[in-house]
C-alpha cells in the first residue's frame, strides 16, 4: 500500500471536514473501440493496429499509485467501474492483472461493486465467465436494440442475435447485470419499442438503462441528422411506455434513465449522483477528491498516446484541475443529485460540500413553490414535474 503523501495543487476551496466519510470509487477508462458509432460522443476511438493493452494496464496502475499520494489515509474503494470505449477488448487475464494491481495499491471493500462494460460484438464463447473469474461482479452490456435495422443505423458492430448470445452468457456468469437500450431511434415505433422492452425484461438482467437517443455535438449524427426520428409527442409516449412496462415488471426507476430490481441499483453511479468521491485513471477520465481543503476536480487528457506519455513521465499529472468554488458547490451537488427519484438529504449536502443548508434554502423554497421539489424530513425529492423539467429545477441552484 502507498504511504507517501502529497498535497493537491492550488489554493483550496471550501473545507470539507467530514470528507473521510464520503464513499470513494474508482473509474477506469479504456479509450478504444472496434469502430466509432455515429451517435457517440464518449472519449473513444477506433483501434488502429495492435492494442497496447499490457502497457496501458501498467500505466493505469502507475497513474493510480501517483494519485493515491493525494488521498488522506484510511479511505478504501467501495466501487470500481471499468468503462469506455469498449473495455471488453481486453481479455479476462488483462482485467485480472488490472484488478489485482488495484488491490495491491489500495484497500478494496469486501462488498466492493466491480462493474465492467462489454460490447456484445466482442464477446466470445467464454469471455464473460473469464471477467467474472477476474473479479468483475457486475456486467453492463451495450445492447442498444434488439432490432437489426436499428442496430445498423446506430453503426453497432453486433447483430440482435449476437446480443442475445451475449445475454445468455452474462446470465450464466453473473447474478447482477445491466443492459443498455436506446429509444427514439430513426424509424422506431411504439410497437418496435414494446418488442425491445419485452426482450429486455425477459433477459434475466437485474438492471436496465433506457436512454433516449440525443444528437450530440461533434458526432456523425450531428453532421448529418438521420431521418425518421420520432416526433416529440411520440417520444413522450415512448418514455411513458418505458416507465410503465418496466414498473410492471418490477424494475423501479431510480434515476432519469436507470431502472433496477430491488437491491440492484448501480452503487457506482449512485456515488457519482450523490456527490461522492472518485479517483479516475485512463485517457479522458474525470475525478473528484474531497479533503480538508475542499473539493478538487481533475481531468486526464483524452488522447491515449499523450495520456500514456504523461503517466510515464508523471510531469503533467492532470490536463485540467481546479478546486470547486463556494458559488459552484450547490449547483454541482444538485445537478446530479436531483436526477435521483429519491432525491438527496440535507445531511449529505452539508457533509459533502462543507456548506450549511441556509445557502440553498431560498432555492429549495422556490423549487417547492413551483411544484418541482418536495422538502420533508431532511430530504429533497424532485416531483414528477421536477423530473420532467429537470433542467429548470437544476438551474434554480446556479450561482
Ligand atoms: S461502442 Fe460505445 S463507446 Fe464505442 S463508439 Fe460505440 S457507443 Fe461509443
Amino acid at each position: 500500500m502507498v504511504s507517501r503523501m502529497k498535497t493537491l495543487p492550488g489554493t483550496g476551496g471550501v473545507p470539507v471536514p467530514e470528507s473521510s466519510r464520503i464513499p470513494l470509487s474508482l473509474y477506469i477508462h479504456w479509450p478504444w473501440c472496434v469502430r466509432k458509432c455515429p451517435y457517440c460522443d464518449f472519449n473513444s476511438r477506433p483501434v488502429m493496429g495492435a492494442l497496447p493493452t499490457e502497457t496501458y494496464v501498467s500505466l493505469l496502475l502507475r497513474d493510480l499509485e501517483s494519485q493515491l499520494e493525494y488521498l488522506r489515509p484510511g479511505r478504501r474503494l467501495e466501487t470500481i467501474y471499468i468503462g469506455g470505449g469498449t473495455p471488453s477488448l481486453m481479455a479476462g487475464k488483462e482485467i485480472g492483472t488490472l484488478l489485482q494491481g488495484v488491490r495491491n495499491l489500495i484497500e478494496v471493500s469486501p462488498e466492493c461493486e466491480i462493474s465492467m462494460e462489454a460490447n456484445p460484438g466482442t464477446v466470445e464463447s467464454d469471455s464473460l465467465i473469464r471477467y467474472r473469474e477476474a473479479g468483475v461482479n457486475r456486467l453492463s452490456l451495450g445492447v442498444q436494440s434488439f432490432n437489426d435495422r436499428e442496430l445498423r443505423i446506430l453503426g453497432r458492430i453486433h447483430s440482435a442475435d449476437d446480443a442475445r448470445a451475449a445475454i445468455r452468457q452474462a446470465a450464466a456468469a453473473f447474478d447482477n447485470f445491466n443492459i443498455d437500450i436506446m429509444f427514439g431511434l430513426p424509424g422506431e415505433t411504439r410497437e418496435s419499442l414494446a418488442e425491445d422492452l419485452r426482450e429486455a425484461i425477459g433477459s434475466g438482467s437485474t438492471h436496465l438503462s433506457f436512454y433516449q437517443l440525443t444528437i450530440e455535438e461533434g458526432t456523425a449524427f450531428a453532421r448529418r441528422v438521420p431521418e425518421g426520428i420520432p416526433d416529440p409527442d411520440t417520444l413522450a409516449e415512448m418514455g411513458d411506455l418505458v416507465l410503465s412496462e418496466l414498473a410492471r415488471a418490477g424494475f423501479r426507476r431510480y434515476e432519469v434513465s436507470g431502472y433496477a430490481q430491488e437491491g440492484r441499483r448501480c452503487r457506482h453511479n449512485l456515488n457519482y449522483w450523490g456527490y461522492g468521491d472518485y479517483l479516475a485513471i485512463g485517457a479522458g477520465a474525470h475525478g473528484k477528491i474531497s479533503d480538508e481543503r475542499g473539493v478538487f476536480r481533475y481531468a486526464q487528457t483524452g488522447d491515449p498516446r499523450r495520456y500514456m506519455d504523461n503517466v510515464r513521465t508523471l510531469e503533467t499529472p492532470f490536463q485540467e484541475s481546479r478546486w470547486v468554488g463556494r458559488d459552484e458547490l450547490p449547483f454541482e451537488f444538485m445537478l446530479d443529485g436531483l436526477r435521483l427519484t429519491d432525491g438527496v438529504t440535507v445531511q449529505s449536502f452539508e457533509e459533502r460540500t462543507g456548506l450549511g443548508y441556509s445557502v440553498i434554502e431560498p432555492a429549495v423554497n422556490e423549487a417547492v413553490g413551483e411544484g418541482l421539489l418536495t422538502a420533508e424530513s431532511g430530504r429533497l425529492v424532485p416531483t414528477a414535474r421536477g423530473l420532467d423539467f429537470l433542467s429548470d429545477l437544476q438551474e434554480l441552484f446556479l450561482p
